[in-house]
C-alpha cells in the first residue's frame, strides 16, 4: 500500500539502511515519493505480484483493505508479516468481533444483520440507540448509521444493504483510547502508552499522551492489546481502539493490523517510534524501546488545514505532510506533533 502509512514506514526503513519496494495501484501514492523501488499495478495482477515478491525479502501491508487473496498469494512466495489471518480478521467487523469474543476480550453487544426483520428483532435485544455498520470497507465513519428510533431502522437498513451488516449497541463512553503494540518474530511484545483520542466528524482529530486514565486502566488496555497480538500470532505493529466506560471498564472497538494514526505521536517523543518498531518486527530485528520522553498532542491536518502548517509552527511543533497531490474535505493530509504540550484540562 502506498498511503501515508507506507510513506512513513519507507522513511523509517531507509533510516535503518533498508530499501523499500512499494506496491500500489494508484500512481499518485504518497509513498512513491520516498521509495527507491515501486510497482504500480492492480492488487489482483498475479504477474506483477510475483515479480514484486521475487524482488523483496519480507512483505508487509499498510492498510487492511488489501484483498485477502492478494495477501494469501504473496504469503506463498515470501514471508508476509503480519500474516493473512490477521488481515482476514481485521478486514471484517463481524469476524473481528467473533475473534475477540472467542478470546474473552470484551466488545460492544453485536449481532449479524441479514434482513430488515432481523434488524428489528436485534434492536429489541441490543436496545436503542444502536449503530448499524457495514462489516467491510468502513473507515472514518463511512458505512455507519446511528439508529435512535425504531422507526428509523428500515431506512438505515435500506441505505447500507445489500452489504453484509453488523448491529452494535451504542456505547456511552467517557473517552476513547488506543494502544499501539508490537510483537516480534519470537513472540515478545512491546507497547506504547495509551493515547486519548478525540474524533471530529468520525475522523481522528487529536491523540493526547498521557491519556487521562488511571494507571490500572492503562495497564489493562496494554494487557488486552498484547493478548490480541498473541492470539493472532501477530508479527508487527497492531493498533487497538478502546471505549473507556464510566468506572474504567474497557471495550475494544476495533483493531487495525498496521501502524495506526493514533500512534503518530510516537515519532516525536519515543525512543523508538511505531514505524521503526514495525520495520524491526517484520524484519526479525529486536523490538525497540517504546519509552515516551515527553508529553505530546498529535493533531491531524484534514483537508485544507494542511495549508496552515507554516502559520502553526510554534515551539515544540513537529509537522509531517504526506505530500498528497490533492486536498479534499475529510482527507488526512498531514499532522503536527506538539511536544511538551500539556494535557488539556477536562
Ligand atoms: P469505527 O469506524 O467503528 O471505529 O467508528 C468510528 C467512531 O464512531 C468511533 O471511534 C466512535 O467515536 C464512534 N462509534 C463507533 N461505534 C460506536 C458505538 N458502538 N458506540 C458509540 N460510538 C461508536
Amino acid at each position: 500500500g502506498g498511503g501515508q502509512l507506507g510513506r512513513m514506514l519507507a522513511l523509517a526503513a531507509a533510516r535503518l539502511g533498508m530499501k523499500t519496494h512499494i506496491y500500489c495501484p494508484d500512481p499518485q501514492s504518497p509513498a512513491f515519493d520516498v521509495t527507491p523501488l515501486k510497482t504500480v499495478a492492480a492488487y489482483d495482477d498475479e504477474g506483477a505480484l510475483a515479480l514484486f515478491a521475487n524482488d523483496v525479502d519480507v512483505i508487509t501491508y499498510e492498510f487492511e483493505n488489501v484483498p485477502l487473496a492478494t495477501a494469501e498469494f504473496l504469503a506463498r512466495l515470501k514471508p508476509l508479516r503480519p500474516g493473512a489471518t490477521a488481515l482476514g480478521v481485521a478486514q471484517d467487523r463481524l469476524a473481528e468481533k467473533a475473534f475477540l469474543t472467542i478470546n474473552r476480550i470484551p466488545v460492544a453487544p453485536f449481532a449479524m444483520i441479514g434482513t430488515s426483520e432481523s434488524l428489528a428483532a436485534e434492536l429489541k435485544e441490543i436496545g436503542l440507540p444502536a449503530v448499524l455498520k457495514t462489516t467491510r470497507l468502513g473507515y472514518d465513519g463511512k458505512g455507519q448509521r446511528i439508529i435512535r428510533k425504531r422507526a428509523a431502522a428500515a431506512a438505515a437498513f435500506a441505505e447500507l444493504a445489500p452489504k453484509p451488516l453488523v448491529l452494535e449497541g451504542f456505547i456511552p463512553f467517557e473517552k476513547e483510547i488506543s494502544v499501539v503494540v508490537a510483537r516480534g518474530v519470537g513472540g515478545d511484545t512491546a507497547a506504547f502508552e495509551p493515547a486519548e483520542n478525540v474524533h471530529r466528524d468520525h475522523i481522528l482529530k487529536t491523540s493526547t499522551v498521557p491519556a487521562r486514565i488511571t494507571g490500572r486502566t492503562a495497564a489493562r488496555a496494554i494487557d488486552i492489546a498484547a493478548r490480541i497480538a498473541t492470539a493472532l500470532d501477530y508479527v508487527g505493529v497492531l493498533g487497538v481502539e478502546f471505549f473507556v466506560l464510566k468506572g474504567g471498564k474497557l471495550l475494544v472497538n476495533e483493531i487495525a493490523p498496521r501502524v495506526h494514526n493514533s500512534g503518530h505521536w510516537t515519532e516525536a517523543v519515543c525512543v523508538t517510534d511505531q514505524f521503526e518498531q514495525h520495520i524491526r518486527a517484520v524484519c526479525g530485528w529486536p523490538l525497540g524501546d517504546p519509552t515516551r520522553l515527553a508529553d505530546v498532542v498529535m493533531e491531524n491536518l484534514i483537508g485544507d488545514e494542511i495549508g496552515a502548517i507554516p502559520a502553526r509552527l510554534g515551539p515544540g511543533a513537529r509537522p509531517q505532510a504526506y505530500g498528497k497531490a490533492e486536498s479534499r474535505a475529510g482527507r488526512k493530509m498531514g499532522h503536527i506533533n506538539r511536544i511538551g504540550a500539556k494535557t488539556p484540562a477536562k
